[in-house]
């Protein structure tokens, strides 16, 4: 580890590619011979167009998309998406229809559900989300606009492993915080998003990557800047983009594909999961995972401890050794580790014993 550095678990923003950041850093005062800083300079500028493209081609690539898909960059964060989806797509007649598999996925219903147009398709949080409903708990409404899902649930640090069979509805998925951690099949989604300070850059940019068919025309009486169509005619360059932003999502694809593509991430992600999941399954009953197995994240570790006071302890004695950040979600309450493609495998080792050091020292 860097000197200084610590291992950031963080749920986002989150840990970046050292590789990454250090490269920003060295061309940081002067981008390509421009005599500028990436941050100084104009959107409409040659160096920052070259960015901007090749950042679209690279995710293009990594997820295997041909060209009936286009790559937008948007402000407002996912939560923007949650309004915009509904509003572009949605109406009393083809409703847009949510599996509620966490908090994200709730929050994305209800701005449907302020606009009269959302329905459910399935809910665990009869279960306090710990699992994903499963293709036969999905209740496909034939006439909905879309069936909308939170692939992986950042807070209660759950995941899909299957795409859901929609029998034709336009498959949407938030895909913020696992977006580009492993292959999945891509082409079966119609439309993709994804805040990109999870896994992808810092914050500032919404990645979304949908079918043409579905961006290129937004309803007439929509405001300009709540209309995909808007993204799409205009390269994402309708007014000016988070140009720093969407250059460090551009190294962050080329950091991936370097290294080998999005199965070499999935290889690495699963090992470090294993990691942390094996802390949990073999404390004797000290670390208690939230997430059921079969729909456990690759990407956020849940648990919790016997006491929130050991708990307390157990962060504090993680900062100690520069595991940072590792606090669970209020709503969940105890531990996440967020251990997205960034984090190094000697991140999830450095956290794995010290698991078990605390679990010897305080069973
Ligand atoms: C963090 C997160 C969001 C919210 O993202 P913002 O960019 O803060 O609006 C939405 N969905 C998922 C899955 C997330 O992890």
């Amino acid at each position: 580890m860097e000197a200084n550095r610590v291992y950031n678990f963080n749920p986002g923003p989150a840990t970046l590619p050292l590789e990454v950041l250090k490269e920003a850093q060295a061309e940081f005062l002067n981008f390509r011979n421009s005599g500028m800083s990436i941050l100084e300079i104009s959107h409409r500028a040659k160096q920052y167009d070259e960015v901007h493209n090749q950042a679209k081609a690279d995710i293009k690539e990594l997820m295997g998309l041909g060209d009936d898909y286009d790559v937008l960059f948007i402000q407002g964060g996912a939560s923007q998406q949650f309004c915009m989806i509904p509003l572009n797509f949605a109406s009393k007649e083809h409703p847009g229809s949510y599996v509620l598999s966490g908090s994200f996925a709730s929050k994305a219903y209800k701005e449907a559900q302020i606009l009269g147009v959302g329905e459910v398709a399935a809910s665990s949080k009869d279960v306090d989300f710990r699992h994903i409903p499963t293709q036969d708990e999905l209740k496909i409404n034939p006439k909905a606009a879309y069936l909308h899902l939170c692939y992986n649930n950042t807070i209660y640090g759950t995941e899909f492993h299957y795409v859901p069979d929609t029998k034709g509805v336009p498959l949407f998925a938030d895909m913020s915080s696992d977006m580009l951690s492993r292959p999945v099949d891509f082409q079966k989604f119609d439309f993709i998003y994804a805040g990109v300070q999870k896994n992808l850059g810092p914050a500032g940019v919404v990645l979304v990557v949908a079918k043409k068919s579905l961006i290129g025309k937004s309803p007439e009486n929509l405001s300009t800047m709540f209309r995909y169509d808007t993204f799409y005619n205009k390269n994402s360059l309708y007014n000016t983009p988070p140009a720093f932003c969407i250059y460090m999502v551009g190294k962050v694809a080329a950091w991936i594909k370097a290294q080998g593509g999005l199965s070499v991430m999935e290889e690495r992600n699963r090992k470090k999961a294993k990691l942390v999941y094996d802390a949990i399954d073999n404390s004797n009953g000290f670390y208690k995972g939230h997430a059921d197995k079969d729909s456990r994240s690759f990407m956020n570790v849940t648990f919790r401890l016997p006491s929130e006071d050991l708990e307390k302890k157990f962060v504090a004695e993680a900062l100690e050794n520069q595991l940072s950040g590792v606090k669970g979600h209020r709503s969940v309450g105890g531990m996440r580790a967020s251990i997205y493609n960034a984090m190094p495998y000697e991140g999830c080792e450095a956290l794995a014993d010290f698991m078990e050091k605390f679990r010897k020292a305080n069973a």
